[in-house]
């Protein structure tokens, strides 16, 4: 069976994020979204609340699968049974990143392969923080998040500004 895996914060999950699922769900047999625990970073939304809004997010997806990790990707990777990691870009600045990182785990696990996803056109502003900051102040999130889950959203970043 054909793993991949999707990691990252998801603080909150966006379109952009989906997107991505939803592509990578053609490509494996299993993709497990998993959300990752950052102790370096004071995330907005608990664990347990992103992966219960992945959860709601990724349900038209049959096959997948969310979960949450802490400790070393290629670990966790590898735990799962899984040789792929999936990682969407957005921008050149993402590449930079995105770049020594695959090589760095490359080098530590050469069967690790890691797969990256261009963006679609109409989510290649979408980011995480980018919603924060709008929903901020007072700004649409609509279409840019998974509908079901703007409410939430929308609420939880003005009670906390
Ligand atoms: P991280 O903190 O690991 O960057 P994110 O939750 O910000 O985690 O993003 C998870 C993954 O989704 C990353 O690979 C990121 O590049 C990708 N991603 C985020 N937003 C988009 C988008 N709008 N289009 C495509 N990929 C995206």
């Amino acid at each position: 069976m054909r793993i991949g895996v999707c990691p990252g914060s998801f603080d909150p999950v966006t379109n952009g994020h989906v997107d991505i699922f939803l592509r990578a769900s053609k490509m494996f047999d299993l993709v497990i979204v998993a959300v990752f625990h950052n102790p370096n970073k004071k995330p907005l939304f608990t664990m347990e609340e992103r992966v219960e809004m992945l959860n709601l997010a990724a349900k038209d997806i049959a096959n997948i699968k969310v979960d949450s990790f802490s400790g070393l990707l290629y670990d966790y990777v590898l735990q799962q049974n899984s040789n792929f990691i999936v990682r969407g870009l957005r921008a050149l600045s993402d590449f930079e990143y995105e770049f020594q990182r695959a090589l760095l785990i490359k080098k530590i696990v050469p069967e690790i392969e890691t797969i990256f996803m261009m963006t679609s056109n109409e989510y290649s502003f979408v980011s995480s923080s980018g919603i924060k900051e709008l929903a901020k102040f007072g700004g649409p999130i609509t279409g840019l998040v998974p509908e079901c889950l703007e409410e939430k959203i929308t609420k939880r970043i003005r009670e906390q500004s």
